[in-house]
């Protein structure tokens, strides 16, 4: 995965390609590299599986804009009880671009998309999804988040065949397992021969007859599990977590379909995000803006002392370097924080401060004009 090619570049649009640039590009090299035009070649496979998932992202706003900010480690991380991306494999293409071959091969007239040419093959089982909600802090450092969710698992009594204990699935006798008939026709042309899926199997080449009673034939059953989710540092409002195999199972001996896991972020009181880094205001005193000094302010590495030059103004933006969020997959490179300083002015004073600001105030009705631009530099002096 480490060589992979850039998106833009597989399928040869500008990266700032329209959702029409990218549609066409992909139609061109779908119906180029498509199995069904190739068969047995491993190449073209490759290349269709290549073009499918860059298609895949890019066609998706919020993929598009993550791999836009994060390049392929938006969508790479494997290990653990989750992993994130695009899987890849036919099924899943065929499944999320079903409107798109029918659209690119209707003209053809003679094939389908993936499922009706395979019949009897396997067929990864649909995608489900659900949500988790994380503070901001979780989402900057990642997290372990538990949720309690209904699965389908396979069915202990029958291990997932779906005939009762002691007998097993038989050969479909009508296709002889393969799962397709070839059905011949006179025509004027002469004997023309089409190839369709099974009735008496509808396609899986076996034929239960006596049902396993705990899943009635279907083979699994469904159970309230707990499941654990790795959440990543640096994952972002709206960001997906893909949890592989824990969606619906899959159609003769496929694998099972993935939990597609939406992760939304909790807003932070002083905190905001955008992509990597993050934004805030801190207050500061205003004899700390005039006379220099510290200023605390608040990051989500806990707090930092910053130093102000005297003569700071009100709205002034200062960067801490590192101090934002972690890329995904690599805590090493992270964002800034910029932080706006804003100046508090007192709104109760004591006496004696009245008199000492009076006395302050003063001082500028005997020097020259301290507004205007000439501010600065009269202000130095009078500290002086
Ligand atoms: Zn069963
Ligand atoms: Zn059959």
């Amino acid at each position: 995965m480490a060589d992979k090619r850039d998106y833009y570049e597989v399928l040869g649009v500008s990266k700032n390609a329209t959702d029409d640039e990218l549609k066409k590009a992909y139609r061109v090299l779908a119906k180029k590299y498509h199995p069904d035009m190739n068969p047995g070649n491993k190449e073209a496979e490759a290349k269709f599986k290549e073009a499918s998932e860059a298609y895949a992202i890019l066609s998706d706003p919020d993929k598009r804009r993550q791999y836009d900010q994060f390049g392929h480690a938006a969508f790479e991380q494997g290990g653990g009880g989750g992993s994130y991306g695009f899987s890849g494999d036919m099924g899943d293409i065929f499944s999320q671009f079903g409107d798109i071959f029918g659209d690119i091969f209707g003209g053809f007239g003679g094939f389908g998309g993936g499922r009706s040419s395979r019949p009897n093959g396997p067929m990864k089982g649909a995608n489900r999804r659900t949500g988790i909600r994380i503070s901001f802090e979780e989402a900057v450092f990642g997290t372990e988040k538990e949720i309690e969710i209904n699965l389908k698992e396979a069915c202990p009594t029958c291990k997932g065949t779906g005939a009762k204990t002691g007998t097993s699935a038989t050969t479909c006798p009508k296709c002889g397992g393969k799962g397709r008939v070839v059905f011949q026709q006179n025509t004027i042309f002469g004997i023309s021969q089409s190839v369709q899926v099974c009735p008496d199997c509808r396609g899986t080449g076996k034929i239960i007859k006596e049902k396993c009673p705990d899943c009635r034939g279907e083979g699994y059953v469904t159970k309230k599990k707990k499941l654990a989710i790795q959440v990543p540092a640096g994952i972002d409002d709206g960001q997906m977590i893909r949890m592989r195999g824990k969606g619906e199972p899959g159609e003769n001996g496929g694998e099972w379909g993935d939990l597609l896991v939406e992760v939304s972020v909790t807003r932070h009181p002083i905190f905001q995000r955008q992509d990597r880094d993050i934004y805030s205001t801190a207050p500061i005193q205003f004899t700390t803006t005039a006379l220099g000094g510290e200023v605390k302010i608040s990051t989500v590495d806990g707090d930092v002392l910053y130093k102000v030059e005297p003569g700071t103004q009100t709205d002034t933006k200062i960067r801490l370097k590192n101090k934002g969020v972690p890329a995904i997959g690599n805590k090493n490179i992270r964002g800034n924080h910029y932080v706006t300083l804003v100046v508090q002015v007192p709104n109760s004073l004591t006496s004696e401060q009245k008199d000492l600001l009076k006395q302050f105030e003063a001082t500028f009705k005997n020097g020259d004009d301290s507004t205007g631009d000439g501010e600065k530099t009269g202000r130095r002096r009078i500290f002086r």
